[in-house]
């Protein structure tokens, strides 16, 4: 007879067995998965013996996918049904994706709610998230094998860049998988980690990852154990698939190719120029053969070809230097992560831009994944003694909309997360009972040029006056980077939350202009603001006189008095919509003057209406 073993609720049957965990980097080109074994973290390898997958997911019309070398192979032949580059539309609408332009060759169908369209395909429609959950479950079961058992939990990798309903999307494809995420880590802080442990680094290092499909340069510190983002900037749709388009271009060019070419010769192109591209990082010149037209292409022209991107790049590490407030003198190390830092000149004009040779110790290609692996193997208990903290930042501000069409920021961008941040409010009105509340993200003072995340409303506010009601508004960004908002009316309790799920996510081209506007248009921003505000002041100062007009005006006033008040309000409305600071805050003068003598006889009547029918007696005893 087996006894049945009972265990203390939450202590596992056998504490002392090892939990399964895996790093996984889903890359928008190559994924991988890595796990700490025998204390080392290593990738985990294919029944070929191959770390990499590419991220390409073929679908045929008996509903069946195939994942890695396999359809990647397919994609010139079948470019429809083969989809790359998945992660490009992670959390992304139609519009957005619109601007990724003709590279995309797929069909895509919009959805009635206005979130993620899919991809058309013989097996039907397609979601973005489900491709990559079909990505995730090769992965999933690769470690699966090697571990010998169910995974207790991975660790997912994301761009430091991605926004809340990118990050939200990542997340969904692991729910589809069925597989437990413990985190979701910013790319370059794994890779940090994965340094960071090896050699004991301690410093300020800045990580310059160029994927397949994004840049993203993070400047970090490392301190006893502590790693701590301090700025992160990139452009996510900058990397190797646009070196491999200017390349694919100039071989077209060559070869006398019309510009409007069918999609597969589009594809082999592409594939041409990688296998070139990639052999350039050996040797200093390859032979070209595609679609019937053979050429050489060198070293030196392919530096030419590509100088402009690479130039890109080191623009963005500069901001990024700004940002943390730093020198490119300050920073101790630079660690190279991504297939695209194998590249001669990123290597040679990196070194140069920052005074020292990068860091290559460790495959640009596994690194993100290793270090995962070491995250992954910490949150699921595995070293109960370490503790390591991690820090991490959000990429864009969050806030809310406030009276006149501004934004209010809660959350300031490259705060650390976790965090939880409360602003108190009040009501604009008499009497209101209900607020909206509108929550943002962007750098930018006027919500126009942010992008808006959710609304929600706050109802069964007791009716008060206007500002007595006091109403706290709560962010809250947890470790993955995802936001929870509440608002409570703190006199009553009412209370009302959401967590935010934007329907689609911030284009990152937006996500960049929307930094590099905000840097650009401090001034004009300051500006605007301060006009909204006085717009605001004309149109407050227009229904309190209107009130009153309608209160005590006939008994207070002289019919003449009360029609140049009754102009002055109409001068008020006329103008409350002006774009001139000026112009209205010289209305509002002339108003205040005009209204003066009025005000005060309010004052006296509602002074004397206080007093009526007291005695003096009553007063002093507070009647
Ligand atoms: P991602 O993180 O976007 O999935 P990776 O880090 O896997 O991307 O990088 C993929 C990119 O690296 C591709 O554009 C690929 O062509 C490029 N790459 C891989 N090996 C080399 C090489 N030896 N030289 C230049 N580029 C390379
Ligand atoms: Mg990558």
């Amino acid at each position: 007879m087996v006894l049945l073993q009972i265990s203390e609720p939450g202590q596992s049957p056998s504490p002392h067995q090892r939990r399964r965990a895996a790093g996984i980097d889903l890359g928008t080109t190559n994924s991988l998965v890595a796990s700490v074994r025998s204390g080392t973290p290593e990738v985990l390898l294919d029944a070929d013996n191959q770390y990499l997958l590419p991220s390409v997911v073929r679908y045929n019309a008996l509903k069946e996918s195939t994942v890695g070398y396999a359809a990647y192979l397919q994609l010139s032949t079948d470019p429809l049904n083969t989809l790359s580059s998945v992660k490009r539309f992670m959390g992304r609408g139609i519009q957005d994706i619109k601007k990724l332009g003709s590279q995309m060759p797929y069909e895509l169908t919009t959805q009635v709610d206005g979130g993620m369209p899919n991809f058309k395909t013989v097996a039907g429609d397609v979601s973005p998230v489900e491709a990559s959950a079909e990505i995730l479950k090769v992965l999933v079961s690769r470690s699966e094998e090697a571990l010998g058992g169910t995974l207790d939990g991975v660790v997912l990798t994301v761009p430091a860049y991605f926004d809340e309903a990118q990050r939200q999307a990542t997340k969904d494809a692991a729910t589809l998988t069925g597989v437990k995420v413990l985190r979701l880590l910013n790319e370059p802080t794994a890779a940090a980690v994965a340094y960071g442990l090896d050699q004991g680094a301690e410093g300020i290092i800045a990580i310059y990852d160029f994927g397949g499909g994004t840049f993203d340069v993070s400047i970090l510190r490392l301190s006893s154990g502590v790693f701590q983002v301090l700025a992160t900037g990139g452009d996510s749709s900058l990397g190797g698939d646009d070196i491999d388009r200017v390349v694919a271009q100039w071989f077209s060019e060559k070869a006398g190719f019309s510009d409007d070419l069918s999609p597969s010769l589009q594809r082999e192109l592409l594939m041409s120029a990688r296998i070139a591209k990639e052999e350039l990082s050996e040797s200093i010149f390859t032979e070209v053969n595609v679609a019937g037209w053979t050429g050489v292409l060198s070293r030196e022209k392919f530096n030419l070809l590509i100088n402009p991107l690479v130039d890109k790049t080191l623009g963005c590490c500069k901001r990024v230097l700004r940002d943390a407030k730093l020198k490119a003198s300050d920073i101790t190390n630079v660690v190279m992560v991504g297939g695209s830092t194998r590249t001669h000149l990123v290597r040679q004009k990196v070194a140069d831009a920052f005074h020292r040779e990068p860091l290559v110790n460790i495959d640009p290609d596994k690194v993100v994944a290793l270090g995962a692996a070491i995250q992954a193997d910490l949150l699921v208990g595995n070293k109960p003694d370490e503790d390591m903290l991690l820090l991490d930042v959000i990429p864009l501000s969050l806030g809310l909309e406030t009276m006149g069409g501004l934004m209010e920021k809660i959350i300031h961008r490259n705060t650390t997360i976790p965090i939880i941040k409360s602003q108190e409010f009040t009501t604009f009105k008499d009497g209101q009972t209900a607020m909206s509340v509108h929550v943002l993200q962007g750098e930018r003072e006027l919500i126009s040029d942010c992008r808006s995340l959710a609304r929600f409303e706050l109802r069964g506010i007791p009716p008060l006056v206007a500002g007595a009601a006091k109403i706290q508004v709560s962010f809250q960004v947890d470790a993955d980077g995802l936001l929870n908002v509440s608002a409570k009316e703190l006199a009553s309790g009412v209370e009302s939350r959401i967590e935010v799920k934007p329907s689609y996510g911030l284009n990152d081209k937006d996500i960049a202009r929307m930094l590099q506007e905000s840097y650009g248009s401090a001034k004009e921003d300051m500006l605007a603001r301060a006009l909204r505000e006085q717009q605001v002041d004309a149109r407050r100062m227009r229904e309190d006189l209107l009130a009153a007009l309608k209160k005590d005006g006939r008994e207070l006033l002289s019919d003449t008095e009360y029609s140049c008040l009754e102009l002055t309000v109409r001068d008020l409305d006329k103008i409350c919509d002006s774009q001139s600071y000026r112009e209205i805050s010289h209305q509002i003068e002339a108003a205040s003057k005009a209204s003066e003598e009025f005000a005060a006889r309010r004052m006296n009547v509602s002074i004397k209406k206080a007093l009526a029918g007291h005695s003096l007696d009553d007063m002093e005893r507070g009647i």
